[in-house]
Order: structure tokens, then sequence, then C-alpha cells
């Protein structure tokens, strides 16, 4: 509590010229209608006076070589930590292109820290999904939820559910 009271809650959280920057080299990486389906929801969540000041949707990331797939498998396999990932490098989404069919959303707070609340990500997959009736939210699976991530069906990979 006290790192969100000494945020200005009454300025919506902003980001730097970098950190912009980043923001749009990433979404160049998506597959167009996966980007531009971020960009729609984007807006009605800066559009939106209470969402706006809760949090500034940003992707953390996009395309992910298999090399760092394969870093991120090890994680609470062979490396220590939690398991973030069931794909091997090459099985994820995130290392196709770029065009890349995935990204992952967290959300910047007022006082500069990141957040990926559950609620602030279960409300800005409902802007997604209406933005496009094809984007798959990742809360939205049975077994592993991955509540930041968004992805696309790719050509030719239809019913292919292998994520
Ligand atoms: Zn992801």
């Amino acid at each position: 509590m006290p790192r969100v009271l000494s945020g200005r809650l009454d300025q919506p959280p902003r980001l730097t010229v970098k950190q912009l920057a980043a923001q749009a080299q990433r979404l160049n990486q998506a597959v167009p209608y996966l980007a531009a389906a971020y960009r729609q929801a984007l807006n009605r969540w800066q559009g939106d006076p209470v969402l706006r000041l809760t949090g500034r949707p940003i992707i953390t990331e996009c395309y992910r070589s298999s090399e760092r797939q394969n870093e991120l498998f090890a994680l609470g396999r062979s490396k220590p930590g939690l398991i973030v990932t069931y794909k091997r490098g090459g099985d994820s989404k995130h290392n196709q292109g770029p065009p890349t069919p995935a990204i992952d959303v967290a959300f910047q707070l007022a006082d500069g820290s990141v957040s990926w609340s559950g609620l602030l990500l279960s409300k800005f997959a409902r802007l997604m999904k209406a933005a496009d009736a094809r984007v798959v939210w990742g809360g939205d699976w049975v077994t592993f939820k991955d509540r930041p991530h968004f992805e696309v069906l790719t050509a030719g990979k239809g019913g292919d559910k292998r994520g």
C-alpha cells in the first residue's frame, strides 16, 4: 500500500519516451490483426475514466527466440523458479515470426511498478475479445491459465490446439 499511496492516484500512469518506443517495437512484431485488436483495446482502456487510472496496459513480450523459450522452459524444471511455460523452444506462438501471433500484457502503475493483476487482465481481455473475436485469451484456458497471454490462430493451423 505505501508504494501505491506514494503514486499520483489522480493522474493516469504515463510511459517514458523510451518505454513508448519499446511498446511500438513490440507491437510492430505482432501479426497485424492482433496488433489492431491491441490498439483498439488500449484506446478503449485509455478512454475509460476509471480504467485509465488503474494502470496503463503494456506489452511485455511479443516475439521470443527459441533460445529464450528454452531458458524459460528450464525455470521450475532444471533451474530454480516457478514454471512459467509448458512450451519448449519452437513450440510457442511467441517463437513464430515476426509477425508473431502472441503478445503478453501487463500494466504499468502510477508508482512506476508493473502489475500482472488477474482482475485488470480479465477486464483487458474483455476489450481484446470485443475488438476481434479471433483473439484467444490465455486466462480462458483450463489446464494452465496464462492470464498475461493473448494469441490468434495462424494461417493453416486452425484446430491445432498447440497454443
Ligand atoms: Zn505469452
